[in-house]
């Protein structure tokens, strides 16, 4: 049975300024979650705030980091380490913020912000500690910029630069492709199950490597190609604040390609696109486009712009594109409740 680790959904209301909440689930030891953006995130349990391990801005206008403050009074009394990343100088700005209020009763806190600073070319690390009231912004490293930037055994997380007056980034969680066995073809061979189906499915052989089963060698790269199937894995894609000429257009798409899932703004209509190269946002029709090119299976519009009394105009301008298209699922809100 095919697993499952990403469960995205949007936080707070449709025309709320936004975050994307992914669930990490089905992985061992605690469960995670990934929060792409810090918008008001005001509804989101505690619970949910104490799972986030990986935070990834788009960049640092004030409507993608108002919930930032929550986000660290949720965590303070935790012992861990939460990853922040997006474009530079994003450590100074949260540095800065974080000087900004009194610490003198958090000695004993083992809570840690880990900042990567996002350049064209190279990324920078740095560390904040709680216990040092936050006074300290310690260098970690600096690595070559690369895709993905992260990854673990279940899935990768990849960026894009997108153009905004400044630097904003578009983020890509996509679960690892997984490899399962066509039992037709197994049993039309007349193969055994056993545990060099293991090493087919990880790929874990070299070329000319042969197996012998029940007296036939068998060469396990003919096998490979003959038993193994590839199951695509789960890709969600989010998309904010940018423009799209021509080139941005054929790199996002190609970011975005075959997204399960894909969130993109829709500030404008394009009967508005002065406005939204004005001001470095996307039209509805734009989005469409790229949903269609990219052949995503189900787009999401967020962020829109306020100057329409209902998205609904904004929503219908896409679909006329690209049908498979909705506003996200809200989910139900909940308090803050949480005391430090
Ligand atoms: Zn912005």
């Amino acid at each position: 049975m095919k697993m499952n680790y990403l469960y995205p959904r949007i936080v707070g209301k449709i025309n709320d300024d936004h975050s994307l909440y992914i669930d990490v689930k089905n992985i061992p030891g605690k469960n995670q979650a990934v929060l792409i953006d810090c918008g008001n995130n005001s509804t989101l349990a505690v619970k949910d705030f104490i799972k986030i391990s990986t935070v990834l801005i788009s960049h640092a206008h004030i409507d993608h980091l108002i919930g930032f403050d929550n986000l660290i009074r949720m965590n303070l009394r935790e012992e861990k380490r939460i990853r922040i990343i997006g474009p530079a100088p994003l450590s100074t700005l949260l540095h800065h913020r974080l000087r900004g209020y009194t610490w003198n009763l958090v000695s004993g806190s083992k809570f840690e912000l880990e900042i990567w600073d996002i350049f064209p070319r190279i990324i920078k690390k740095f560390l904040l500690r709680c216990c040092e009231k936050f006074a300290k912004k310690h260098f970690l490293e600096k690595i070559s910029s690369h895709n993905p930037l992260f990854s673990n055994k279940w899935y990768e997380c990849s960026y894009i630069i997108l153009e905004h007056g400044i630097p904003s980034i578009g983020y890509s969680l996509k679960e690892h492709d997984q490899m399962k066995v066509d039992k037709n073809q197994l049993s039309a061979l007349m193969l055994p199950e056993g545990k060099w189906i293991q090493k087919l499915k990880t790929g874990d052989f070299s070329s000319g490597e042969s197996i012998i089963i029940d007296g036939t060698t068998w060469n396990f790269k003919n096998l490979h190609e003959h038993l193994i199937t590839i199951s695509p894995g789960f890709k969600v894609c989010y998309i904010t604040d940018t423009i799209c000429n021509k080139r941005l257009h054929k790199q996002i798409v190609r970011f975005i390609q075959g997204a399960h899932q894909f969130y993109c703004e829709s500030s404008f209509l394009n009967k508005d696109a002065a406005l939204a190269e004005k001001y470095y946002h996307l039209t509805a029709e734009q989005v469409g486009h790229l949903a269609k090119d990219a052949h995503v299976e189900r787009l999401y519009l967020i962020h829109f712009s306020q100057r329409y009394t209902s998205p609904d105009v904004l929503l219908a301008e896409a679909k006329k594109v690209f049908s498979n298209t909705s506003f996200p699922h809200v989910p139900r809100h909940s308090r803050i409740t949480r005391k430090v």
